[in-house]
């Protein structure tokens, strides 16, 4: 038997029999839903995404309802996910599909690639799920089952890498049945055929996997570029007037981009809290012309919290500002009360569990971590 029909059909045949991976949005054929768990699964873990895919469906059952939803509250309903740019996406495709294309989903591949956040593989996800459209997925769980099984060298991450998994992904795809195929390829990469430990003993396509029968399970598939990591240090400062906390929000194209944070200062190596404070704090009152006394109530402890290409460590300094003086212009103040409905980072969700509110005495509005 010709290889690729080997792999298609003990693919299939384990998908079948033996496949028993449960995911809320497996089988799903409403497109509304298929897309909201395909956007959530970009960048995430299935076990991470449905607590926030049955969060989103609660709250928004129809697209319409996203659609009409304000931009804050759907990223509170996002905030601990990361990668904030697919909330807003979201938010924008809902809006195009209700109120430009009159609640129609787009239904061929080429026009649901338009769609803002769907690229290659979603377009292929959603077009073989809710349309039967012969389109084969690829992505990270695609490119190891495939480069094991065939012995692909190529990189996966280089242009050319990607082309030829992309062309053997199609030629292995099974055109009478897309939706399940992809179904099988994606669920087999994640529990048989895992990075690290797949369970090769059960497997049934062991007899005629090249990494197994070549002792190069461990080898492939091959990186190009070793991922950079860099180290941030960030010092929030928790400000204080009149019950009221100083917020702003992260307008850059960076980490959080549209969420909520205190005013702070960044570093690329750890500081001296003491002399930064003084220093960052003098700077602000400086910029808005106030000679406003304020009291230091507090230091966290450093929590860290580690991001895909980076490690970011954060420090709150809790400060209480004099009362009764002008306030800092260009933060917003907001009371406990106001500060639950905005959406944080969850690093800075777990610095406000940390006590910080209580250390001002304003303990009975802890902002509940969502996630
Ligand atoms: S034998 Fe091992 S490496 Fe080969 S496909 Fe099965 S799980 Fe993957």
């Amino acid at each position: 038997m010709d290889i690729k029909k080997y792999f298609r059909k003990q693919l299939l045949d384990w998908h079948f029999t033996a496949n028993n991976r449960q995911l809320p949005w497996k089988e799903e054929k409403n497109v509304y839903r298929i897309w909201l768990s395909e956007i959530i699964l970009q960048q995430t873990r299935a076990g991470q995404g449905m607590k926030y895919y049955e969060r989103f469906i609660k709250a928004y059952p129809t697209i319409e309802k996203l659609a009409k939803a304000p931009l804050e509250e759907v990223y509170k309903l996002w905030e601990g996910l990361g990668y904030y740019n697919r909330c807003k996406n979201l938010h924008n495709t809902a809006q195009k599909i209700v109120f430009e294309l009159k609640g129609k989903f787009p239904h061929t591949y080429e026009t649901i690639l338009e769609l803002k956040g769907v690229g290659p593989y979603t377009a292929a996800a959603i077009s073989s799920f809710a349309f039967g459209l012969p389109y084969a997925v690829v992505d990270g769980n695609v490119f190891r089952v495939l480069s094991r099984f065939f012995g692909v060298d190529d990189p996966v991450d280089a242009a050319k890498g990607k082309q030829i998994f992309q062309q053997l992904a199609e030629e292995c795809l099974d055109e009478r049945n897309p939706a399940a195929y992809n179904q099988a390829i994606m669920d087999f990469g994640a529990v048989v055929c895992k990075p690290d430990l797949p369970d090769c003993t059960n497997c049934v396509m062991q007899k005629k996997c090249f990494a197994f029968q070549q002792e190069a399970v461990a080898l492939l598939p091959v990186k190009e570029k070793k991922t950079k990591q860099r180290s941030r240090w960030f010092l929030f400062y928790v400000l204080e007037q009149n019950g009221t906390i100083a917020v702003q929000k992260r307008t850059a194209k960076d980490v959080w981009a549209n969420l909520y944070q205190f005013p702070n200062e960044e570093y690329t190596e750890e500081k001296t809290w003491k002399q930064a404070v003084k220093k960052d704090v003098s700077k602000w009152l400086q910029v808005n012309n106030i000679r406003s006394t304020h009291q230091i109530v507090s230091i966290t402890k450093p929590l860290k919290q580690q991001l895909s290409h980076q490690t970011i460590y954060a420090t709150a300094v809790l400060i209480s500002l004099k009362k009764n003086e002008k306030k800092i212009k260009h933060f917003e103040w907001k009371s406990v009360a106001e500060l639950q409905h905005l959406p944080f980072p969850k690093i800075l969700n777990d610095l406000l569990n940390a006590k910080i509110l209580q250390l001002f005495q304003l303990n009975d509005a802890v902002i509940k971590q969502k996630t």
